[in-house]
């Protein structure tokens, strides 16, 4: 018998896998019956793609209305989508438990497990399992600050208690989360501050940030500035915050913290952790203990859903006796807002970058006049070819960066891609750019 704990990307695909293997598997979900999909399709990547999608019709929307093609901008009805989010996500949901169980899977919803190095406790009962897979990923980090249990403070999990749009939101966090949150607020309609305690995006190549800022231009930026404390009687109606040594201070009905994800690990004891709690472990997802494995979020960054399904793959590749390892080499990732900003890069970056804005086409055409059209960027070695980095902001940045960064991992050079159809019109400027470093590169080295 293998127990995984936690129903998220990792486990729930590591159950299917070994499943599907004709293993005996039982999947332990703390989250109640629609608890299956974990933080990904609840609270995560789900939400936001719920959200998006609306914040960017109201924002193409705008473009439009501008333009004097369309005559007003659509109001939400905030009520509605709220409801409409549970209900898509609760369908997606069924389909997961139902695609779980056919692989064989017992589910054991609505328990919350514990752990004492091998042994797994529920509600009093224990018992060790030949196998143990720990996926019980993470949750938004809460900042310590005086006024943060007030009402009117949410995260992404507590977002669907929100009511009514907030007039006035302030997002804290510097990251990619508190990007999206800020152009879904914004986009919907709030006035939106953001306090960033360092440089806001500050880990995103220059230019996509640049390009990123323009679809937040209407977001007041408060960067390198420390929460204090929140106000409010009965609500939130105000965050105080520390900037160059001076006290300064916004109004808000809503504060959303978006200041990164803390690893669930307080219920697992008996393991080696790190300093935030992660659970460690190798390259094979295996921890210090012969026969218990972690995968996910629960043993810390990156925190995605890819990363974390790979590495419950991985785990249970390892469970069935077959060597594999986890390869963290140029993971991309997306940051999406009215475009999306996606990326990846290898360690070694030493090569000539060159960035191209991005052409005319689909769900671009409208932004010419604005010249905001995106862009693409690669950093490649111009003797091998090899390519370092890509970086592209366009309408489906997510799904080129994603097929081009599998090439890349499967050893493409520059000029392999003097043989690539694109397909037209695409608002994709990266193939045409990788194709004319591979004509740059070989005119200087015949020179
Ligand atoms: C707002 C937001 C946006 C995001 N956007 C993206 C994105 O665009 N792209 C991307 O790749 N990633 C994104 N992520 C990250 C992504 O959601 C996570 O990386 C992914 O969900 C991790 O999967 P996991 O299986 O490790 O853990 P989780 O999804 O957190 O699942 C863990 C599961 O374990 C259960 N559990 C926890 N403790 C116990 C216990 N003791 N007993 C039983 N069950 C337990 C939980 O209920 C949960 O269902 C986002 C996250 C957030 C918060």
């Amino acid at each position: 018998m293998i127990t995984i704990i936690g129903g998220g990307p990792a486990g729930r695909n590591a159950a299917v896998h070994l499943a599907n293997a004709g293993e005996e598997v039982r999947l332990i979900e703390s989250g109640g019956k629609n608890g299956i999909g974990g933080q990904c399709l609840h609270y995560g990547c789900m939400l936001v793609c719920g959200l998006n999608d609306v914040a960017r019709v109201r924002a193409q929307s705008a473009i439009l209305n501008r333009r004097g093609i369309f005559k007003s901008v659509p109001e939400i009805d905030f009520t509605a989508l709220i409801n409409g989010l549970g209900e898509v996500q609760g369908k997606i949901a069924g389909f997961l438990d139902q695609e779980t169980k056919d692989a064989g899977v017992e589910i054991i919803y609505g328990k919350e497990a514990r752990v004492r190095g091998k042994t797994v406790l529920i509600e009093g009962e224990s018992h060790a399992p030949e196998h143990l897979l720990i996926a019980t990923g993470s949750r938004p980090m809460v900042p310590d600050v005086p006024g943060v249990g007030l009402p009117g403070v949410y995260t992404s999990h507590s977002f669907s208690r929100l009511r009514t749009l907030p007039e006035k939101v302030t997002v804290v966090g510097g990251g990619i989360m508190a990007a999206e949150f800020s152009f879904i607020f914004h986009s919907l309609g709030s006035a939106v501050d953001l306090v960033s305690r360092s440089g806001f995006l500050k880990n995103l190549d220059p230019r996509l940030r640049a390009a990123a800022l323009r679809d937040l231009s209407g977001v007041t930026l408060h960067e390198n500035s420390r929460m204090i404390d929140i106000g409010g009687k009965n609500n939130v109606n105000s965050i105080r915050f520390e900037y160059e040594g001076a006290i300064k201070e916004t109004e808000c009905d809503a504060i959303f913290l978006a200041a990164g994800l803390v690893p669930r690990s307080e219920s697992i004891t008996g393991l080696d952790k790190g300093p935030s709690g992660e659970i460690l472990v190798n390259r094979k997802m295996q921890t210090g203990v012969p026969g218990v494995y972690a995968a996910g979020d629960v043993t810390g960054c990156p925190c995605l859903t890819p990363v974390a399904r790979r590495e419950g793959i991985v785990a249970a590749e390892n469970i069935l006796g077959r060597t594999c390892e986890m390869d963290y080499s140029a993971v991309p990732q997306s940051l999406n807002l009215m475009y999306e900003y996606a990326f990846s890069e290898k360690e070694r970056k030493e090569g000539v970058s060159l960035w191209v804005p991005g052409p005319a086409g689909p769900g671009t055409f409208w932004s010419v006049p604005d010249g905001h059209t995106g862009l693409a960027k690669v950093t490649a070695d111009p003797y091998s070819g090899e390519i370092e980095e890509i970086g592209i902001a366009a309408p489906a940045g997510g799904i080129i960066a994603a097929y081009t960064t599998f090439l890349i991992r499967m050893g493409a050079n520059v000029h392999d891609f003097d043989k690539f159809l694109e397909v037209h019109p695409e608002a994709d400027g990266l193939s045409s750019l990788i194709k004319y470093a591979s004509r740059r590169f070989e005119r200087e080295r015949e020179n």
